[in-house]
């Protein structure tokens, strides 16, 4: 679900790296993926809505055959996401009894205390601030000495 209907937020840095992924696929794979691609681009011509959302070219069968080389959005989505004002929210899946639908509160979409002591996890389980926005910043950049560069749709790199 994560993979499908989006934009995929994509830097340079990142694109580079999920084409190198891309270059050490078996032919076949790097024919379905160009073929996705192609298709995309073809109905992104035709496009009339304003933002074009899209399954993603490498997900083949329901699996991401780039898995290793995928971005930060790829790596962050799924994740409880906190908020300055110490509000924590759960990702869209838990609706579907994924991510932490067994220790949420799903009236208020809050962690249930009651939930997860009965599953015996020892501590509340975290959220994070991970907006895409907020993981490639400048702070990322000087800590780890690389420029992500522009940031563009996944789809807009091809
Ligand atoms: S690169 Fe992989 S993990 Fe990321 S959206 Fe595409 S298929 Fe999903």
């Amino acid at each position: 679900m994560c993979c499908k209907n989006s934009e995929f937020p994509y830097s340079a840095i990142e694109a580079r790296y999920l084409l190198q992924g891309a270059l050490s696929l078996e032919k076949e794979q790097q024919e379905l993926v160009a073929k996705n691609i192609s298709n995309l681009l073809y109905k992104k011509k035709y496009s009339k809505a304003g933002v074009f959302k899209y399954d993603c070219p490498f997900l083949i069968d329901n699996s991401c055959c780039v898995y290793e080389y995928r971005g930060v959005i790829c790596r962050a989505f799924g994740l409880m996401t906190s908020y300055h004002d110490g509000k924590i929210k759960a990702p869209f899946c838990s609706d579907y009894g994924l991510n932490y639908s067994n220790v949420l509160n799903l009236k208020k979409n809050v962690i249930s205390p009651a939930k997860y002591k009965k599953l015996k996890v020892k501590e509340e389980p975290l959220g994070f601030n991970i907006s895409y926005k907020y993981l490639t910043n400048e702070e990322f950049e000087q800590t780890f000495g690389f420029k992500f560069g522009e940031k563009r749709a996944l789809i807009d790199w091809f």
